[in-house]
């Protein structure tokens, strides 16, 4: 019986995924991949003869059975989720399911699009000073958020925030946001489809992000990251500090 690769499909751009999750990819019998989202150009490696699946049209005993079935003739699957599948990938429940039914499995992680959106925004998430704390999260949604990870409360330490699954609820977004103490004049910025052609960004302030995204007609998919890091003067690292050593490098004079 064959493992089953859950693999990292990256943001986006088929350059983006893992060496290995491409050729794990290039070697399956089986794909199913999370079809909303990822990029159908990453299949394009895949061999003429595999079978492709698309998830978005499976529930959660569709897409086990699946991999049930074809582990068991000794096919080889890669269950292909997009970014990277530890964040908001649902795949607890898969490898849950997997272990129940005695299924072998692995896990290969892949770029996150909150990184992809700092990469498209040439952004350090974590300034001396300003933020060292990166913040992912949600609004809630059909899935709901716990009460104490409320938008408002996590607000309240104005770190740099990446905020997932939300654009279609930027109104509350903003409303939780400055509820929580940013003020209006914090930076945010969105971004769609980050490491994608077409992807786009909106840059903002609290006060004003919600008409720009409606003037740029951002259709969903995009990511929200708030905070201070996004404008700022700030100190510098002292990891390149002429007068600071570490392990690999002596002060300078
Ligand atoms: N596991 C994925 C996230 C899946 S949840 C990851 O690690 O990126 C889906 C949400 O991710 C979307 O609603 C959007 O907020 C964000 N997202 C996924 N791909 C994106 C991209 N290329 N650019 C911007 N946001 C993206």
């Amino acid at each position: 019986m064959q493992k089953v690769s859950i693999v990292g499909a990256g943001p986006g751009d088929p350059e983006l995924i893992t060496v290995k999750g491409q050729r794990l990819l290039k070697e399956a019998d089986v794909v199913i991949y999370a079809g909303s989202l990822v990029n159908p150009r990453i299949l394009e490696v895949c061999r003429k003869n595999a079978e492709i699946f698309n998830s978005a049209s499976m529930t959660l005993p569709d897409v086990v059975n699946k991999i049930e079935e074809s582990v068991k003739a000794d096919k080889k699957v890669v269950r292909l989720h997009t970014g990277d599948p530890a964040i908001y990938g649902a795949i607890q429940e898969q490898m849950d399911e997997f272990k129940k039914r005695g299924i072998e499995y692995e896990v290969i992680p892949g770029v996150s699009s909150f990184l992809a959106t700092a990469a498209a925004l040439k952004q350090e998430y974590t300034l001396p000073n300003i933020s060292q704390t990166v913040i992912v999260t949600r609004g809630a949604g059909r899935t709901p958020v716990p009460d104490r990870e409320s938008l408002k409360s996590l607000a309240q330490h104005q770190a740099t925030m990446c905020i997932f699954l939300s654009i279609q609820m930027l109104d509350k977004v903003v409303e939780e946001l400055e509820a929580g103490g940013y003020p209006e004049d914090t930076p945010i910025a969105i971004v769609h489809r980050a490491s994608w052609p077409e992807q786009k960004i909106v840059r903002a302030t609290l006060k004003d992000v919600v008409e720009k995204v409606k003037e740029a007609d951002i259709p969903r998919q995009a990511m929200i990251v708030v905070g201070r890091v996004l404008d700022t003067e700030y100190d510098l690292s002292r990891l390149y500090a002429p007068e600071f050593a570490h392990m690999f490098r002596q002060a300078s004079k």
